[in-house]
């Protein structure tokens, strides 16, 4: 039998990384975990506790003090997975705007970085795991045994989350979703610290007109592939 991989999923805004992610894990039968949330909840965190989006000092010593857990979905209402920060279910709380539009600048200091990088990487090196986010090729598991930068061009990026927002019921105009993914990607981008950007040896996926069912078809492909590569090796 072949080695549990460990796999890392990064994109942009709406790429379908979660999506690939969790569809893949649960075809493979591994761990699904999604970076994004673990941001997510320390910028909610700060705003309902009151520390200020722009203090580092402080919202590292947040990023240290809380707890958070990723679990499988307990509720059949469009979640891919529960979030608790301290044992309360914050699942739909860190998707709300006030948390989205703040969440890249709370991403950007290396302090928050440097406390969820380390409490990620012991979830990874465990392998068997799927792992989404930004920086996970090229920092959080660069020894990764296959990494996939998932794409596809804003426009389609934002349709997709326009749409998504419209099945939740949330009132946001397509051109306020794109501003925003806009301005999330820019500062992904461009930070200092762990930018988004894909691992050299990163497989790149443009997904533009493509189904979700072809782009895991399209991964599991790759998968197979690597898993021969690491038989090979190793066999
Ligand atoms: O993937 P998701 O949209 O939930 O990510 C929310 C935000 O968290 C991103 O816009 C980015 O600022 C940050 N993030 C990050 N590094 C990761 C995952 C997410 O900086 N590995």
């Amino acid at each position: 039998m072949s080695k549990p991989l460990t796999i890392a999923i990064d994109g942009p805004v709406a790429s379908g990384k979660s999506t690939l992610a969790k569809s893949l894990a649960e075809h493979l039968g591994y761990l699904y975990f999604d970076t994004g949330a673990m941001y997510r909840a320390v910028t909610l965190a700060a705003l309902r506790r009151g520390v200020p989006v722009d203090d580092e000092g402080a919202l590292e010593a947040l990023a240290r003090e809380i707890h958070i857990d990723l679990k499988p979905a307990t509720q059949n209402d469009g979640r891919l997975y529960d979030v608790y920060i301290d044992g309360e279910d914050c699942t739909w709380a860190i998707r709300e705007p006030e948390v989205v539009n703040h969440v890249s600048q709370v991403s950007a200091f290396a302090g928050v970085r440097r406390v969820l990088t380390a409490q990620q990487r012991r979830i990874g090196e465990r392998g068997g795991v799927v792992m989404a986010g930004r920086d996970i090729g090229t920092v959080v598991l660069p020894e990764a045994d296959l990494k996939i930068y998932l794409d596809a061009t804003e426009h389609e990026r934002a349709n997709r989350r326009h749409l998504e927002l419209q099945e939740r019921g949330e009132q946001q105009t397509y051109e306020q979703v794109l501003d925003s993914l806009r301005q999330r990607d820019l500062i992904d981008a461009s930070r200092a610290v762990a930018p988004l950007r894909p691992a050299e040896d990163a497989h790149i996926l443009k997904s533009d007109g493509m189904q979700s069912a072809d782009v895991l078809a399209q991964t599991l492909l790759l998968v197979s592939e690597r898993q021969s590569q690491l038989n090979g090796k190793h066999g």
